[in-house]
């Protein structure tokens, strides 16, 4: 084993005291001292007075010119000034607090080093740091680490130093050399080092991309044997299908595939006949066409005698995917059922039986779909749309229904290839990223809540043509804390200025499953012109009369889910809009809007998000799963964990990789996090 797990008070001058103000910091042995990283990183540089803004921290060069004055306040705190004559003619005051001993040390005549902060008016320097000497040029950049209790940085460097000082030879390589000399990355041991001690930002800059590559391409590798291991380990099928079959269903579709369509066609079913169990994400932007993909998957699935289940997070879609697929299945005399809870009474009890004999082939529904109550004879093959929408669990036990099903995600919220890589690192990922052609670009404009009555006069216009429009709004009811529009309101102002020449429907979270039912079905079917909603209209509903797209404090939403909303219209044949009406105060918010109205591709708008918002945001909450990263970050180095990635998925598949003794410090790493054990199955 390595010799940096030996405690850490085998480096020198590292005694019991020091030992237990380390542990607070986490720091047990060497390594953990070694690789206790700098979170950030001050550049040093030496200033000339003139040049300092005021209130800058800088750091300034001079010679002590009188003794210093020491006084002293209640409570042992104490100033200290002294006059120090920077370059050949300023003379300053550089005042401590609460630094009393240092008043012996520093006498006239002495060339000192002073870091603090500059009050340009009183010429004075509120000092943080003193260094009695010159000015060193290897001082220039200071890594700042994160302390707690009794440890001050200057001992913690000095412990650093020494711990290099005995062990800095003996760290060992990680990453094989192949791949160190592909990239020109430093030895370990120098990169460590030199995130610690760089001297100068190139050089940190080199440190940095070697330890994040390693960091990314262990994780990697990681996510990749689990993989490898889950499949080799699962019961999967494969299935018997009809390739000729397949393609006379695809052929009858209304229109032709699109290239993505076709290609990600071909990861599915090669993942359904092999003997793998699939776990697949599939992510294509809204409008892609993804039902169509799933349809084909479905088919497949029956004409090798099985079974297959579309689960749904909302009614309203179970209803509308079950019209589209049984039209779609009903020619080839394959039978297509809808299981929700309004499903009730004799009608759900024939499902149930007709579902565990086998005699239906494909079942639609709602989360309803995973109740005990529901067996199937021979479940093949499990979607879930809008996957995103399901919980870990309602994910998992629907993967445990049947006998160990293949299972294909599908997503319209893109997922950043960054984090798709992270989080569903040990998934297939396939990508529809081509749009059916003839779609025209929806037109998006930003508008202030002043223009109002313009936009209404629009919507009066669209309507006049015979379409029909959406009106989003954030909030349900009025609230006195938050100030927006909330659509029971603008439901009201809607019905008035309209008047006779449209229905306004409403939506909202609060009404009655069946209630919403209805209110979308009204829609739907042009009984209603105007849908006044809450972003409960936001997953996958399908109105291709709807041109319009009106969304009330678009500031208050996120890119992606703005997008999502924005993904209701553009789906017929005619022109479409989206109008965001909003009033933004801050630089982001207003960035977000012009955003939105520069971009129609949804991968583009989710890294933007990203960037913006940051990972943790991304999937609203800290369950997303993804790592917590020493030195990567995964806005910056995504092209790295792309690298990664390419490099781990070569490495796992050599058999070099397999062999005893191969790549030691790299086996150690990924048996210490696990990765052997089998217990990983889920
Ligand atoms: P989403 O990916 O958002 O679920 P849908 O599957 O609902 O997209 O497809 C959106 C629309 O595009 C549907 O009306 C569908 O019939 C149509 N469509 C799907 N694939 C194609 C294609 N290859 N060519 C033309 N239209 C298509
Ligand atoms: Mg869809």
């Amino acid at each position: 084993m390595s010799i940096l797990i030996e405690p850490v008070t085998n480096v020198q001058g590292i005694g019991e005291s020091k030992k237990s103000d380390l542990e607070s910091l986490g720091i047990l042995t060497v390594g953990d001292l070694l690789e206790y990283l700098p979170f950030r990183y001050d550049d040093n540089k030496l200033k000339s007075l003139p040049e300092i803004e005021h209130d800058e921290k800088a750091t300034i060069e001079g010679k002590v010119h009188s003794e210093p004055s020491l006084r002293h306040f209640p409570r042992k705190k104490s100033r200290l000034s002294v006059r120090v004559l920077v370059g050949e003619k300023f003379l300053i005051t550089a005042v401590f607090f609460n630094r009393a001993f240092l008043k012996n040390q520093i006498t006239p005549g002495q060339t000192v080093t002073l870091k603090g902060k500059w009050d340009k008016h009183k010429m004075t320097l509120n000092a943080s740091d003193i260094h009695f000497g010159p000015y060193q040029s290897d001082q220039s950049i200071e890594p700042v680490y994160p302390l707690r209790g009794e440890i001050y940085m200057k001992s913690l460097r000095k412990m650093i130093q020494q711990a290099f000082q005995q062990y800095g030879q003996l760290i060992p390589e990680v990453l094989p050399e192949s791949l160190s000399m592909r990239y020109k990355l430093m030895k370990r041991g120098e990169a460590l080092y030199r995130m610690h001690f760089p001297s100068s930002f190139d050089v940190l800059k080199m440190a940095r991309r070697t330890l994040v590559y390693e960091e990314l391409l262990l994780f990697q590798l990681k996510m990749q044997l689990f993989k490898k291991i889950n499949r080799e380990m699962s019961q999967g099928k494969s299935l018997n299908l009809s390739k000729e079959k397949t393609q006379a269903f695809i052929s009858s579709l209304p229109f032709t595939l699109t290239e993505a369509q076709a290609r990600v066609v071909g990861e599915i079913l090669k993942d359904l006949q092999s003997p793998y169990r699939m776990n697949r994400l599939l992510q294509g932007d809204v409008g892609s066409g993804k039902t169509a993909v799933g349809a084909v998957a479905l088919y497949a699935a029956v004409t090798a005698g099985k079974q297959g289940a579309l689960m749904v997070p909302t009614e309203i879609l179970a209803e509308q995917h079950f019209q589209s697929l049984e039209k779609m299945f009903a020619p080839f005399g394959i039978r297509t059922e809808l299981l929700t809870s309004s499903v009730k009474g004799k009608k759900r009890k024939e499902i149930l039986q007709s579902l565990s004999e086998g005699e239906i082939s494909v079942m639609i529904g709602t989360h309803a779909l995973i109740q005990d109550e529901v067996n199937f004879k021979d479940l093949g093959l499990v979607i879930t749309d809008e996957q995103h929408r399901f919980g870990v669990n309602q994910r998992r036990v629907l993967r445990e229904k049947g006998s160990f099903p293949d299972v294909l995600f599908m997503t319209a919220t893109p997922i950043p290839r960054t984090l798709a890589i992270s989080a569903f690192g040990d998934m297939d990922v396939s990508t529809i990223d081509v749009m059916p052609a003839g779609r025209k670009t929806i037109k998006t404009h930003w508008a202030k809540h002043d223009m109002l009555s313009r936009i209404l006069e629009f919507v009066r216009k669209e309507l006049k043509k015979g379409r029909q429009a959406y009106v989003i709004c954030p909030l349900i009811e009025e609230s006195e804390k938050i100030d927006v529009q909330n659509a029971i309101d603008v439901h009201a102002q809607l019905s008035m200025y309209f008047g006779e020449n449209a229905s306004v429907g409403l939506m909202h979270g609060r009404l009655h499953p069946s209630e919403k039912e209805q209110v979308m079905r009204q829609f739907a079917e042009n009984e209603s012109q105007i849908l006044v909603s809450t972003t409960v209209v936001e997953v996958g509903v399908n109105v291709p009369n709807a041109t319009v797209m009106i969304i009330y404090d678009a500031d208050r939403f996120g890119l992606s889910q703005l997008h999502q909303l924005r993904g209701r219209v553009g789906r017929g044949s005619e022109q479409s809009y989206c109008i965001l009406i909003a009033d933004p105060k801050s630089e982001e918010g207003q960035e977000r809007m012009t955003i939105m109205t520069e971009t129609a591709n949804g991968f583009e708008l989710s890294e933007k998000d990203l960037q913006l918002r940051g990972p943790g945001d991304f999937f609203g909450s800290k369950q997303s799963g993804l790592p917590d990263f020493k030195t990567a970050d995964l806005v910056h180095d995504y092209r790295v964990l792309e690298t990664a990635r390419k490099d781990a998925a070569e490495l796992v598949f050599s058999e070099y990789f397999w062999k005893e003794d191969q790549y030691t410090p790299l086996r150690v790493h990924l048996e210490a996090a696990g990765v052997f054990q089998n217990d990983r199955l889920d």
